[in-house]
């Protein structure tokens, strides 16, 4: 298994310096990631290895924003097991035994304690993994001790309430460190977080999950997580079998893609292995990557 690379690919949105920071790799099964679309179809774009599986990348973002640094997603973290990270191909040990993430923040010269703000999409293992880490002792602590963390109420219930089917994604070990501590703030609707950093919720993979607007110098980029999560997935109906609500994906993603389009956003394609972001064009059939500029 490889670790999808490079660490760190840099660019600005506006005034604003991104960093897309490749927190490991992941691999899963192609069909459920593609949910209803053929497999002779969906293999075109992102080639199945011997398990059926393909291979993903578990890209978070960090944002200079002039109030500090915030961070969009932390990937998987560094508490799960051996058998665990084979079943889901995680692949994201760190130099210094976190993980790729903290790795990628080194090369920036940023540390863990300089994150002023954490988003999370949504609270599943490979988007809210990183919130925290155990150390040596198993002590389980916030992984970014003087942050301030942002998720949806609506997604924090949810995570707390799971069912037969949501369970096997949400780990209490991930979030509940971070809610003892009190620095969860639990956002309802629409919301700017800091100047030109706004969430805007974007259901159908959890009703509860949420995307990130950066606005700024009349530049826009998108943080889609789950919403769209490889340029693979830029097809209307090419939905991921894990979504809860596929069809309210659907329409998210219909007004969303439009949004883009129309507005020249940035997206930022949270697994996708090796396209960090791009600007999109409806051909009259559907929505594909324009060539870079
Ligand atoms: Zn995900």
């Amino acid at each position: 298994m490889t670790k999808p690379l490079p660490l760190v690919q840099s660019r600005m949105i506006g005034a604003l310096t991104v960093h897309a920071i490749q927190a490991g790799g992941q691999r899963l099964d192609g069909g459920a990631m593609f949910g209803v679309v053929p497999k002779p179809l969906w293999e075109r774009r992102i080639p199945a290895d011997e398990r059926n599986r393909i291979q993903l990348g578990m890209r978070c973002l960090l944002i200079e924003h002039p109030s500090g640094l915030v961070l969009v997603d932390t990937g998987a973290g560094n508490k799960e097991d051996k058998k665990f990270k084979d079943i889901y191909g995680i692949e994201n040990e760190g130099a210094d035994g976190r993980t790729s993430l903290e790795d990628g923040l080194t090369q920036i010269g940023a540390r863990t304690e300089d994150v002023a703000i954490v988003i999370n999409t949504h609270l599943h293992f490979d988007h809210a993994g990183g919130d925290t880490w155990v150390d040596d002792a198993g002590n389980i602590k916030p992984a970014f001790p003087n942050a301030r963390y942002f998720v949806k109420r609506g997604e924090y219930d949810y995570a707390t309430h799971t069912n037969e089917r949501t369970a096997a994604s949400y780990f209490e070990r991930n979030f509940m460190p971070v809610v003892a501590a009190g620095k969860f703030e639990f956002v309802v609707r629409e919301r700017e977080i800091v100047k030109g950093i706004r969430v805007v919720p974007t259901p159908g993979h959890t009703p509860f999950h949420q995307s990130i607007l950066i606005d700024s110098a009349g530049e826009r980029g998108f943080f889609l997580g789950d919403l769209c999560p490889t340029s693979a997935h830029l097809p209307l109906p090419w939905i991921m079998g894990y979504d809860v609500e596929p069809l309210v994906t659907l329409e998210t993603k219909r007004r969303i893609l439009r949004q883009a389009e129309d507005e020249d956003w940035l997206l930022i394609f949270e697994h996708d292995a090796t396209v960090p972001w791009g600007k999109v064009q409806h051909d009259g059939k559907g929505y594909h990557l324009r060539e870079a500029e």
